[in-house]
Formats: C-alpha cells, structure tokens, sequence
C-alpha cells in the first residue's frame, strides 16, 4: 500500500509517537506533524507526555487499521491530491469518522464529499446515523432524499432492517424525513398549479392588448391562437342578456375581472389613451376604492409572471432568469 511505504519512509527521521490501531498495529509517527494536525491529537500526545508514557503512545480506535494509515497519510501530505481521491474513496465513512472525531476540516470535507457523492439506497440509512454522528449536514441531506425519493430499496437494506429491530429513534427520524418530503411535495404541486394560472392570466393579458390593438386581430380560428378563448369569452359579453340582471353570468363576470385586470396591469400615461375597453373606468375606480389584499397580489404575481415570459423572450437572457423561466413554464406545461 503506498500510504504504508510513505509512513515508512518518514518513520525513518527520528519518529517519537506511536499510534496503537484497533487490530493492535503500531504505527510510528511524528508527534509535531500529527499535533499541528488535528487540536485533539495535539492534546492527546501533551497527555500521553505528562504521564509514565515514555515512549508516547497513542489510540486511534474503532476503525481499521487500512483506514488509520490512510488517516495519517493525509495528515502528512496535508491535502488529498487528485490521484489519491481512490484512498479516500475506499475509506471514506471511516475517515469521515475520523476526522470529525479529531477535528480536521479540510479532511472531513473532503470525506464527506465522497461519501455524498457515492451515495446509494442500501447504505443510506447507515450513513445517515454517521451523518448524524459527524454532524456532516451535505451528506444528512442527501441521505434524506434519496430515502425519499427511493423508499423500496432503502427498506430492503440492512441498515433499515436493524433500525427496525434496534434503534426505534432512527426509524422515527426517516420516517419523519419520508413525511416531510411528502408534504414539500404537496406544496411543491400546489405552487405549480397557482403558478400555471398566473401564467395563463400574463397571457390573458397580451391576448388583450394584441386583440385591442391598432393591427386589430387577424388570427384565424383554425389556427387555435392564444387569443381565441378570449374572442369568444367577449362576443359572448356582447351578447349576453344577463349580464346588466342580479346574480349575474359567470362567464360575463369573468370577462370584467379580466379588464379589471388589464387595468391593474397596464402602464399606459393617463395621457396616452388604453385601447383596451373600461381601462380607464377601472383606473379611476381603483384610485378612489381601494382593492383588496388578495387581489393585490394576484396583481403582483400576474406582473411578475408576465415580465419573466417577457424577458425570457429576449435573445440575451440572465443564465438567472432563463433557469427561472424553464422551470415556470415546464410547471406550467405540465399542469395543463
Ligand atoms: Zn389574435
Ligand atoms: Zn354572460
Ligand atoms: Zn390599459
């Protein structure tokens, strides 16, 4: 093993520590590297120094000894090199361990990374409780999810099935993770499906401005264009004979709402007529009545929406924005 023959080498310049593993190898090390290290070690060999320990002998117990060498050779070589990422990957819960038991930063990251990123169901519910242990959040969260996401495969692993018999609050916890995903998933559907209906309203409202425009619409029925609904929603307000009786047409009170929309939406100088019927009507009106907290934000989500599909059609788009934007509308196509 190349740590091995690394530790060898060094052990050559005068070595003044040993380190016991559990297997009751003894490994020769170097008290100032391992102190400048890791604060715990440092406190360790000052103890083992004050004692009837003469030849300053220390403990690294609960892991292999492969894993203690490995340990040590980072400790020295102070960083893992890209060809040594195959070391940590092999020793990776047990480094991790290790590390965070003698408080080395930069190697527990590195562990952690590892471990994360070859993550798989079997193992989830083991590392999870070393997540725990470690206090290692990246790799908690991942372990989470991926319980989440892949249930049947963590329940069938061994560390599921000793939770189980064993360790009741570990059981409790992933399925508190389980459930908690399940209502964020909730929410997440709900959120899409509100975001779909701001989004239909943004287009609601050029549909609008483009049948109200000086070109006037041209598009053909065949055709099916966006604006298509809302020309039949208005020949319908046209000549809806209900519209003016109490209790009046749904489909006529829509059409209103829609133009009271438009109103709260359009930017048009009180000096630049809107071409859009009853604008200014529901301008004037909302400066002496003041609208309703729900319909404030319905008019701000409507805005939001309808500048996100705007800038999106640009051809320069924020990486930001465009990211943005995929996500809004593939919630939108999905929910429709
Ligand atoms: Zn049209
Ligand atoms: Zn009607
Ligand atoms: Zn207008």
């Amino acid at each position: 093993m190349t740590c091995c023959s690394d530790l060898d080498a060094l052990r050559a310049a005068a070595a003044d520590v040993r380190v016991i593993t559990s297997d009751g190898k003894s490994i020769a090390a170097h008290s100032f590297v391992l102190a400048t290290a890791s604060p715990v070690l440092e406190r360790m060999i000052d103890r083992a120094r004050r004692g009837w320990n003469a030849e300053c002998t220390i403990h690294l117990l609960g892991v292999t000894s492969d894993a203690v060498f490995a340990f040590l050779h980072f400790l020295y070589a102070s960083r893992v090199a890209p060809e040594e990422e195959e070391m940590v990957t092999a020793h990776g819960p047990q480094l991790l361990a290790l590390s965070h038991a003698y408080r080395v930063g930069w190697l527990k990251r590195a562990a952690e990374a590892s471990v994360t990123a070859r993550l798989t169901p079997e193992h989830a519910v083991d590392m999870l409780k070393l997540a725990r242990l470690c206090d290692a959040p990246r790799l908690y969260l991942r372990c989470a999810r991926l319980a989440a996401k892949d249930f049947s495969a963590v329940e069938r692993s061994d560390g599921w099935c000793f939770a189980r018999r064993h360790d009741a609050a570990l059981e409790l916890e992933i399925l508190q993770l389980l459930e908690d995903a399940d209502r964020r998933r909730e929410r997440w559907a709900r959120e899409r499906a509100s975001q779909a209906a701001y989004l239909q309203l943004g287009e609601a409202m050029d549909s609008l401005e483009h049948i109200f425009s000086d070109d006037g619409c041209t598009c053909a029925a065949a055709d099916a264009p966006p604006c298509l609904g809302l020309r039949l929603l208005m020949r319908h307000y046209a000549t809806c004979a209900r519209k003016a009786s109490p209790g009046w047409c749904t489909r006529c009170k829509r059409m209103l709402q829609l133009f009271r929309l438009h109103a709260s939406v359009c930017d048009r100088p009180a000096d630049q007529p809107c071409c859009v019927p009853l604008c200014s009507h529901f301008k004037v009106k909302k400066e002496t009545e003041k609208a309703d907290k729900t319909w404030r934000l319905l008019v701000k989500k409507v805005g939001r929406a309808r500048a996100m599909s705007r800038l999106a059609g640009r051809e320069a788009v924020p990486e930001l924005v465009a990211m943005s934007w995929a996500r809004y509308s593939s919630r939108g196509a999905k929910s429709r």
